[in-house]
């Protein structure tokens, strides 16, 4: 996996313009790779910052076919559920998916915090862009 994260994403520097092109800032680290920032949980490698949404799915992908992880496409999960250490997703067809544990990645609107909060949590504009 960390030969195709190589392949697929660049290591660039961040730099700011002006809109008529002129250099606002000097070529900067990402912000991850700087010398004051927290360290992150892929050190020791740097942060590569560019790549592109559908080659990470792929990467992903690709190690699942390599770990032999089985992948079950076009089923919306309704419900998850935690009783005596078995994880569940429960789909809209009422199937059951069990595991160890659950991975809720789905998204904003995750139907992950009724099992985790109690309730649904609805996304809030935080009046950043
Ligand atoms: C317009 C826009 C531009 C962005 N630009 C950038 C950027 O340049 N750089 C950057 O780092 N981030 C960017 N982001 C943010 C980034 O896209 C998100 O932070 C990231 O995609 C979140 O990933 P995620 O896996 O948590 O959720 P998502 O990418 O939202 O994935 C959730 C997945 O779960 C699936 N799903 C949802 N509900 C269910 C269900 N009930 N059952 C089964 N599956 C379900 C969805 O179909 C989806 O495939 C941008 C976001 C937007 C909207």
């Amino acid at each position: 996996m960390r030969e195709e994260w190589n392949r697929i994403s660049l290591y660039c520097r961040t730099t700011f313009h002006h809109h008529d092109g002129r250099r606002a800032l000097e070529p900067m680290e990402f912000e991850y790779n700087r010398n004051n920032a927290a360290q992150h949980a892929a050190y020791p490698p740097r942060i590569r910052s560019v790549l592109g949404r559908a080659h990470l799915a792929l990467m992903f992908f690709n190690q699942c076919k390599r770990l032999d992880i089985p992948i079950t496409w076009n089923v919306p999960i309704v419900a998850y559920d935690e009783e005596a250490e078995i994880a569940t997703a429960i789909s809209i067809d009422g199937r059951r998916f069990l595991g160890d544990i659950v991975i809720a990645a789905d998204g904003i609107g995750s139907k992950s915090h009724g099992a985790v909060l109690g309730h649904p949590v609805r996304a809030i504009g935080t009046g950043y862009t």
